[in-house]
């Protein structure tokens, strides 16, 4: 079998449909096709958990770009901070204006190397401004179309703008943003510059955020009716347990009150004063 060598194929989406012909289904995950694609990294971490007891505690981090006298593949401990890599790889600051956590396409921009290698920093890039110019600044859709063109996952990023742009959740959901894989293709088309995968990562930030309230306010509510629920069982229960009382004591006075009608009187009497005192704490 041959394998395209075209971005992104290497996408775990991507990758098993061309391997296997299945599409994971919208909002989907390759389990639900008895299919799990994990990258050397996680399979080895996931090896030395299960097999050795090792946490882990570091990884490989490949250092690239011009601006590196000794750019290569790094094993880093989880917190290094990138700078003192940087220093380890022979950086050149002054050839350098912008680094970039992860790749050229899906990376985003570090506004400091002050920060710390986490668990997913699978590489950092260090290029030139003629490596990787600046882009432009963004510019209107002129409804090209291109970025439709380029999109594996058959998404149309300029709608997806136009709706992330307006933060209307309903229609990004129905052009299904979820399946978007954020590899940056429509931003690298894009004649216009505009940067276009920022905007969906925002929009599926704010998606996420408002599902979490949906849910916390669910849950609130749920809580609320339950206690509603519970205290009108109580008053129900408490009601009863009145009422059979009442009825004990009128019985014992209708019986009584035949030979004794004082003491019947009595009994009644009571059986007021504790209804009374039941409503009075009930209340
Ligand atoms: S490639 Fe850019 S300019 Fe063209 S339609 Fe898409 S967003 Fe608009
Ligand atoms: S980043 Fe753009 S090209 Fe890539 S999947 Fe998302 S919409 Fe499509």
């Amino acid at each position: 079998m041959t394998f395209p060598t075209k971005y992104p194929s290497g996408g775990e989406k991507q990758l098993i449909e061309i391997l296997t012909g299945k599409q994971v289904p919208t909002g989907g995950l390759p389990a639900d096709l008895g299919i799990v694609c994990q990258n050397p990294g996680t399979a080895v971490a996931a090896r030395d958990a299960v097999c050795f007891g090792k946490p882990l505690t570091d990884r490989i981090v490949t250092l690239t770009g011009r601006a590196l006298a000794r750019p290569g593949n790094y094993r880093a401990r989880l917190g290094t901070p990138i700078e003192h890599l940087l220093t380890v790889a022979g950086f050149d600051p002054s050839q350098n204006r912008r680094l970039i956590h992860g790749g050229p396409m899906m990376g985003f921009a570090l506004e400091s190397s002050a920060v710390p290698i986490i668990k997913t920093t699978n590489c950092i890039l260090v290029p030139t401004e003629q490596e990787l110019p600046t882009p432009p600044d963004a510019q209107a859709c002129i409804r090209c179309g291109l970025c439709a063109e380029a999109c594996p996952a058959s998404l149309l990023p300029q709608q997806l703008y136009w709706y992330a742009r307006a933060k209307d959740q309903e229609q990004l959901e129905r052009h299904h943003l979820a399946d978007c894989i954020e590899c940056g293709a429509c931003s690298w088309v894009c004649p216009s510059h505009i940067p276009l995968v920022q905007y969906y990562r925002a929009a599926k930030g704010m998606i996420k955020e408002s599902k979490t309230e949906k849910i916390r306010s669910d849950r609130s509510r749920d809580r609320f009716e339950a206690r509603q629920e519970r205290l009108e069982r109580e008053t129900l229960a408490r009601e009863e347990q009145r009422a059979a009382r009442r009825a004990a004591a009128e019985q014992k006075a209708a019986a009584g009150g035949a030979d004794d009608p004082v003491a019947a009187a009595i009994a009644r009497a009571k059986a007021k004063k504790d209804s009374a005192g039941d409503e009075s704490a009930n209340s």
